[in-house]
C-alpha cells in the first residue's frame, strides 16, 4: 500500500480547486510523524488509515481544514501524549482543531455495554454534528475506510462495526444524501452480517448478468445511438443495482432472486433538465414502459434532495429494465448529497462557506439529553432520521429542516420568533407567495418584515405545522393581546353555553366562571378568558369542567307537565280546540294565557268568568258563577290562585271564527222522528253535534244530553230558541 501523499495530492490538484497544499503537506508529515511506530491490524502502517480517509474526503469534494483534519482525526485519540488540541490549533488553526476534537470525542468514551456504545456514540457524533456538519462527512469517510479494511479486524468486532455501520451510518449517510457512501457501507456491512446470503445475491447477480449480457449491452446500444442521433450528450452507466438493495427488496416483499424485475438498470446522465424529458420520451417511444413505474423526482424530490426520473420499461428481448435520468448537478446531489451541495457553496464562494449547522441535529440532540434510556434515544433518533422532512435554503445558502407540509410561516418562526411576529409576506425563489404555502425541498425562502406589522394573525394557528411555530405565536398572544385575547376568550366560552340551551342569569355566569377559573388553577377569571383566547387552552378541552361548572350554579327547571285540554275526556275528537282557545281569554290583565276552560261549566264567549290556578294543570278558566268555584271559595281556597280572568272582544263578539263547546239539556216528548227534527234543525243551523245522548225519563217524555260547537253565548241563545221550536220539544237548558 501507498504510504505516501501523492495520490491525495493528486486527486486535490485534478479536483480544479484552491486547495492550500502546502497546509495538507504540513499535516501529513505531523499526522506520519505521530503514528510513527504504529500499525494497523493488517500489519500496514498506521498513517494509511488517516491517508485514505483523506482521499475519500477530496472525492466529497470537502475543503483544506476538512482534508487536514481528516489526516489528523486519530492523531489526539491515538498519541495523546505527544500532541493536544492546543497545538493543532496553533499550527492549522481554529478550524482544524475543533474538527479534530469533534472526531475524538466520538471515540474517546467508555462504554457499560454494546448497545449503550453505539447510542452513546450516536449522540457525540450527532453533538459533534450539530457545531459543524464536516466532522459528520469526515467521520462517515473514516468508517467507510474501516469497513473496508474491516477484514483485517478480529472475527467478533467485525460483526459489531458492520451491525453498528448498517443501523447508524448507512442510515446517516442517506438522510444527509449521500448515496455513494450509504450504498458501500450498507453492501460492505451486508458481507460481514449475513455473508451467505451477501454471497447468494452476488453471485446471482454475476450469472444473470451473465446469461444476459448480450441484452444489456444491445440495450444500451441503442439507445445511445438515439441519443445521439438526438444531439445530447449523455453518458451512460450500468449495473447500478446494488446487492444490498436487490437483498432488502428480497427479504421486504419476500420474493425470490428471480421475481425482482426492476434488476437491471440503466442510468443517463445528461447536462440539463430539460434533456431530462426529451430523454425520457426518447426511452418511452423506444420501449414499451411498465404501468406505475414512472416516478418523477425531479419535479418533486425526495426529502433528502435526492433528484432523478425513474422508469422501468421492457426491453425487446422482454427483459425489463430500469432507467434512471438525471442531469450532472442532480448526479452530484444523489452521490454526494449535501456535501455535494456545500461543495458548490464553497466553490463558488471565496471562503469555503462550510461551516453550517443541521437544525434537526441540533433540535434531536436538544430533546434527547435527557433521554437516558438507550432503546428511547435509538427509537426517537430512527424516527427522526427517517422521518420525511423538507429541507430549503435562507437567501444566504442556510438549510432549514422542517417536518413536510411546513408553511411559510413555520419557515418564518424558525428563523426566529420577532422574524414570524413582524412577518408581513414572504417569497419563494424570489416569487412573492401566500405566507400559508406549503414548502417544497430545495426552495429557497425569503420572509419579508416590516416594522409597522400588527403581528400574527390568530388564523396562523390552524395553518402551521410546527409546535414551534405554534407555541411562538401562541406566546405572541398571550403577551400581546391581552384585551382582546379576554374577549375573544369569553365569547368562545359563551357561545358554548348557548350550545346548552339553558338560561342563566349574570350573577349565574360570573359564578361558573370564578369556579371554572379556580378548578383550573388560574387566579382570576380573566386568566381563564385569556388563556383560551391566545389557544392555550381549547373550549374542546375543558368542556367537561365547564359542564359540571354550570350544572353546579344552575338548575334547570323541571319539565312542564303539557298542559291538557279538560275537555278533550270526554271529547277526543276535539282536542285541537285547546290551541285555538289560547288567545281567546286575558287573566289579570295578560293577554294570551295559556288556559283550559274547566269541564264542570263549559264557559262561553259572553259568560262573565273567573281564572283558578291549579295545581299542576295550568290555569282553568271557569264561568263566574260556577258552582266549583263557589264551592272552593267557601272551602277557604287561597285567595291568590283565583284570578280575574275576561273575554277578548272579538270572542264575545263572534268576529272570531271558533266554536266552543256548549252543554244542553233538552226534555222533549218522545217521538220517532224527534231525533231527526233535531239533528236537521241544527244542521240548518250549521251547528256541529260533538256528542249527543238520549235516556228515556218515563213512558212519554225523554231527556236528551248534547254538546254542540258554539261562537258565544249569542249564538247559544239562538240554538236554544231554534230548538225548542220544535213541536216535541218542551224545555231546553244550558247545563
Ligand atoms: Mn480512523
Amino acid at each position: 500500500m501507498n504510504n505516501g501523499i501523492e495520490k491525495l495530492l493528486f486527486i486535490l490538484e485534478k479536483s480544479g480547486k484552491n486547495y492550500d497544499l502546502l497546509k495538507i503537506r504540513q499535516a501529513y508529515r505531523m499526522a506520519a510523524e505521530l503514528h510513527e511506530g504504529q500499525f494497523r491490524n493488517s500489519g500496514e502502517a498506521y498513517i494509511s488509515h488517516p491517508i485514505a480517509v483523506a482521499e475519500i474526503a477530496a472525492g466529497l469534494g470537502l475543503d483544506t481544514d476538512s482534508i487536514c483534519a481528516a489526516l489528523l482525526h486519530d492523531t489526539v485519540e491515538d498519541c495523546a501524549e505527544k500532541i493536544d488540541l492546543d497545538e493543532i490549533k496553533r499550527r492549522f488553526g481554529p478550524v482544524v482543531a475543533e474538527l479534530v476534537d469533534g472526531l475524538t470525542k466520538m471515540v474517546n468514551i467508555p462504554f457499560a455495554d454494546k448497545e449503550e456504545q453505539s447510542v452513546e456514540n450516536l449522540r457525540k457524533m450527532l453533538l459533534a454534528m450539530s457545531r459543524d456538519i464536516r466532522v459528520i462527512f469526515i467521520k462517515l469517510c473514516d468508517r467507510l475506510h474501516n469497513m473496508r479494511t474491516l477484514d483485517a479486524k478480529p472475527e467478533h468486532k467485525r460483526r459489531i462495526t458492520a451491525l453498528e455501520t448498517m443501523n447508524v451510518y448507512a442510515p446517516l449517510a442517506h438522510r444527509l444524501g449521500m448515496q455513494r457512501i450509504k450504498h458501500e457501507l450498507e453492501n460492505l456491512s451486508l458481507s460481514y452480517l449475513d455473508p451467505i446470503g451477501y454471497n447468494e445475491v452476488y453471485n446471482d447477480i454475476e450469472r444473470k448478468y451473465g446469461i444476459n449480457r448480450n441484452f444489456l449491452e444491445k440495450a444500451r446500444g441503442q439507445i445511445a445511438d438515439k441519443l445521439t442521433e438526438y444531439n445530447i450528450h449523455f453518458q451512460l452507466e450500468g449495473r447500478v443495482k446494488s446487492v444490498y438493495s436487490i437483498y432488502k427488496k428480497m427479504y421486504n416483499q419476500n420474493k425470490s432472486f428471480d421475481e425482482i424485475y426492476d434488476f437491471y438498470a440503466l442510468r443517463i446522465i445528461v447536462d440539463t433538465e430539460l434533456e431530462c424529458y426529451t430523454a425520457l420520451g426518447i426511452i418511452h417511444d423506444m420501449f414499451r414502459s411498465m404501468p406505475g413505474r414512472f416516478k418523477d423526482y425531479i419535479s418533486t424530490p425526495k426529502p433528502n434532495l435526492y433528484r432523478s426520473l425513474h422508469t422501468t420499461v421492457i426491453g425487446r428481448d422482454g427483459i425489463p429494465f430500469e432507467v434512471q435520468i438525471r442531469t450532472w448537478d442532480m448526479h452530484h446531489i444523489a452521490e454526494y448529497g449535501i456535501a455535494a451541495h456545500w461543495k458548490y457553496k464553497s466553490g463558488e464562494e471565496s471562503g469555503g462557506d462550510i461551516d453550517k449547522k443541521l437544525e434537526w441535529v441540533a433540535n434531536l440532540v436538544e430533546t434527547e439529553e435527557d433521554t437516558h434510556d438507550p432503546d428511547e434515544f435509538m427509537r426517537a433518533l430512527k424516527i427522526d432520521i427517517f422521518q420525511d422532512e423538507t429541507f430549503v435554503f435562507t437567501p444566504k445558502g442556510d438549510v432549514i429542516a422542517l417536518p413536510q407540509g411546513s408553511t411559510v410561516i413555520d419557515f418564518a418562526y424558525n428563523i426566529h420568533s420577532q422574524v414570524g411576529n413582524k412577518m408581513i409576506g414572504g417569497k419563494i425563489n424570489g416569487m412573492i407567495v401566500p405566507i400559508d404555502r406549503v414548502l417544497q425541498n430545495g426552495e429557497i425562502v425569503e420572509i419579508i418584515t416590516s416594522g409597522q406589522s400588527r403581528g400574527p394573525s390568530r388564523d396562523w394557528l390552524k395553518i402551521v405545522k410546527t409546535s414551534e411555530a405554534k407555541n411562538k405565536i401562541r406566546q405572541w398572544f398571550k403577551k400581546e393581546k391581552r384585551t382582546e385575547n379576554i374577549a375573544v376568550g369569553r365569547a368562545e366560552l359563551d357561545r358554548e353555553l348557548k350550545h346548552y340551551g339553558v338560561a342563566y342569569t349574570e350573577a349565574q355566569y360570573n359564578t361558573i366562571m370564578a369556579n371554572l377559573a379556580k378548578r383550573l388553577g388560574l387566579h382570576e377569571v380573566e386568566d381563564l378568558y385569556n388563556t383560551i383566547g391566545y389557544g392555550g387552552m381549547s373550549v374542546a378541552k375543558i368542556s367537561g369542567k365547564l359542564r359540571d361548572a354550570f350544572d353546579a350554579v344552575v338548575t334547570p327547571e323541571p319539565p312542564q307537565e303539557p298542559l291538557r285540554d279538560v275537555s278533550q275526556v270526554q271529547l277526543a275528537p276535539k282536542v285541537h280546540h285547546a290551541k285555538h282557545f289560547t288567545g281567546s281569554v286575558i287573566v289579570d290583565g295578560v293577554d294570551g294565557c295559556q288556559v283550559k276552560f274547566a269541564k264542570c261549566c263549559n264557559p262561553l264567549p259572553g259568560d262573565k268568568l273567573i281564572a283558578f290556578v291549579t295545581k299542576g294543570f295550568g290555569i282553568s278558566v271557569h264561568k263566574a258563577d260556577c258552582i266549583n268555584i263557589a264551592q272552593k271559595r267557601a272551602a277557604g281556597e287561597d285567595e291568590t290562585r283565583f284570578k280575574e280572568a275576561q273575554w277578548v272582544d272579538e270572542y264575545v263578539s263572534g268576529q272570531q271564527n271558533r266554536t266552543f263547546e256548549a252543554v244542553l239539556h233538552i226534555t222533549a216528548v218522545n217521538s220517532y222522528v224527534l231525533i231527526a227534527e233535531i239533528t236537521m234543525a241544527l244542521a240548518d243551523m250549521r251547528v256541529s253535534i260533538l256528542q249527543m245522548n238520549s235516556q228515556n225519563k218515563n213512558d212519554s217524555e225523554v231527556n236528551i244530553t248534547m254538546t254542540v260547537g258554539c261562537k258565544n253565548l249569542e249564538h247559544l241563545y239562538s240554538i236554544q230558541a231554534r230548538l225548542r221550536s220544535i213541536r216535541d220539544v218542551l224545555r231546553v237548558t244550558r247545563s
